[in-house]
């Protein structure tokens, strides 16, 4: 057998739009890579038989020796190993994944929160390398956070620690999945900032290139403030500030040495850090000041959650 086929973990980074799965080396290196979309996987059933079509026929296939499975998923639980309650998530309810996939694959697997696996991605293989105190963001469909403090992702008493996204921005805001209202995913996330552009699509009739776009995505606002459009220009400022604001909040819990940007949103480069910065920078204890940085994920935005994953495997 080629030491190609030893040594293999799994890494999965389970999203409210996309899965994606990768088997990797121990050096992270993705050997092969599988994409799913969520809504084609409505049940736990039809997500099991879906992946055994990948992970099961490249085992066969190949011969390959897998040593383990890291699963990132939002509200999964580290302890537990289950989800529970994931309000961005087709399934409902407490869901025993670990459970599941050890069974399926007769597989140790070790299971945590989506933007925790990121996290520990970033500090194995990317920009936190050599960190042992930041927070990582995830800016996607919702908005997750990964806490690493002393060198150690905090998962708290049950494994849930780090939800910033959920941490009240604005009280009495926006009604946010979780059943919460005014939580900083409802505005930061790909999904919030377009809510933002209806809100102020709707307050005047100023002149926007974003008024003709029928399904607005966060993409389109970021290609409008590249054309210097004033109302795509003003919602990133708007949205900078709310981010800020609660890093601002997060540093005085933690003190961390960077925040790891990451997710589609992070994708809209300095129209998002700039505000981001200058709105926690204005929000920051003196003895903060300047000492903190916002920078972007160095891992492709798919490989993070999946090579944090599969590092999971080898941990434990
Ligand atoms: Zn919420």
């Amino acid at each position: 057998m080629s030491s190609l086929n030893k040594n293999q973990s799994i890494g999965i980074d389970i999203g409210g739009t996309n899965i994606s799965i990768g088997a990797v080396d121990k050096f992270g290196g993705i050997i092969e890579q599988w994409s799913l979309k969520m809504k084609d996987c409505p049940t736990i059933e039809i997500f099991q038989n879906k992946i055994e079509e990948c992970i099961g026929d490249y085992v066969r296939k190949h011969k390959a020796e897998i040593l383990g499975i890291g699963v990132g998923a939002p509200n999964g639980n580290f302890y537990s190993g289950t989800i529970d309650f994931a309000p961005n998530l087709p399934w409902k309810g407490q869901i025993p994944l670990s459970f599941i996939l050890s069974k399926q694959f007769d597989r140790r697997v070790v299971l945590t929160n989506d933007a925790n696996a990121a996290a520990i991605g970033e500090m194995i293989y990317g920009a936190a390398k050599g960190m042992k105190d930041f927070v990582m963001i995830t800016l996607g469909t919702g908005v997750g956070s990964g806490f690493v403090a002393n060198g150690e992702l905090i998962y708290g008493h049950d494994g849930f620690a780090g939800e910033l996204g959920h941490t009240t921005a604005i009280r009495d805001g926006r009604p946010c999945n979780c059943g919460k209202k005014g939580c900083l995913e409802t505005y930061t996330s790909a999904t919030g900032i377009v809510r933002t552009v209806h809100e102020f699509l709707a307050r005047d009739n100023s002149p926007s290139s974003l008024r003709d776009i029928e399904t607005i995505t966060s993409k389109d606002i970021h290609n409008a403030a590249l054309k210097g459009d004033a109302l795509a220009l003003e919602i990133f400022d708007y949205t900078g500030k709310i981010l800020g604001q609660s890093l601002a909040d997060a540093v005085a819990i933690t003190s961390p040495k960077a925040f790891i940007l990451f997710g589609g949103l992070a994708g809209a480069k300095e129209f998002i850090f700039e505000p981001t910065i200058r709105h926690m920078e204005a929000n920051l204890l003196q003895i903060w000041k300047g000492k903190i940085r916002v920078i972007p994920s160095e891992l492709k935005e798919s490989d993070a959650a999946v090579l944090g994953a599969s590092a999971l495997a080898w941990e434990r």
